[in-house]
């Protein structure tokens, strides 16, 4: 199957829309938490998401945007938009993101949006934090999001190693993999992150599309929102 993995959305309408204009025929579409948070259309966005099919699991901002819990883990400008979002999202798009799953396995596939180990809040930056997950997962292949640069983890032969997430990259053994963000990225590359797994030929393609970084940037500031959050979406920081 040919399933484009998307992530960290933040609530990027302009963003997700350049994506799925940019994106071949795939057999679903997996997103990896954070749908919303900092960025100016969530209701939008969830929506579009609905409207395609996607298969969702939770986010830490899904998580505190749905529920109101767990907004005092975050930094003042990433609470405020939490806020702001819970404020604006109907009662029945809370629901559904407090209702997402932290875990979902499709297809023989483990998604989380953080990690194996605590799925909504813990980072995987480094081999040693991947390994650890890999060592919990109960299939070959699984996928995550929450740090918003692009990468692979494969677990062989005991050792875990990272690959960057950039090309085509042949998937062996037991691998993490993590798309990058769609609507925030941050690995100093503004254009939206994203991949095309292939469950059958074990492959992964790192993808980035442009979209109208000005426009998000002038939704941010109309609706209010911290003026960080514009500026750091031109630098992909
Ligand atoms: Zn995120």
């Amino acid at each position: 199957m040919r399933i484009a993995l998307l992530s960290d959305v933040h609530a990027n309408l302009v963003a997700l829309e350049a994506v799925l204009a940019d994106m071949p025929a795939v057999e679903g579409l997996w997103i990896l938490g954070d749908t919303v948070g900092y960025g100016p259309d969530p209701s939008d966005v969830l929506a579009l998401l609905r409207q395609r099919g996607a298969l969702l699991v939770a986010g830490n901002h899904d998580h505190a945007v749905g529920t109101g819990h767990g907004l005092e883990a975050f930094n003042p400008v990433a609470a405020k938009a939490a806020r702001m979002h819970r404020a604006w999202l109907t009662g029945e798009e809370r629901d559904l993101l407090a209702s997402l799953p932290t875990l979902r396995c499709p297809d023989g596939v483990t998604l989380v949006h953080g990690s194996l180990r605590d799925p909504l809040w813990e980072y995987v930056w480094d081999v040693r934090t991947a390994h650890a997950s890999l060592a919990l997962a109960e299939t070959e292949l699984s996928c995550n999001g929450h740090t918003h640069v692009p990468a692979v983890f494969t677990l062989d032969g005991g050792r875990t190693t990272s690959t960057l997430g950039r090309g085509l990259v042949r998937l062996h053994r037991r691998v993490l993999v993590n798309p990058g963000s769609v609507g925030q990225p941050r690995d100093r590359d503004p254009r939206a992150a994203w991949a095309v797994l292939d469950t059958e030929a074990r492959t992964v393609e790192f993808m980035r599309t442009a979209y109208d970084v000005a426009e998000t940037q002038r939704r941010l500031r109309t609706r209010g929102l911290p003026g960080f959050l514009a500026d750091r979406l031109a630098s992909g920081t």
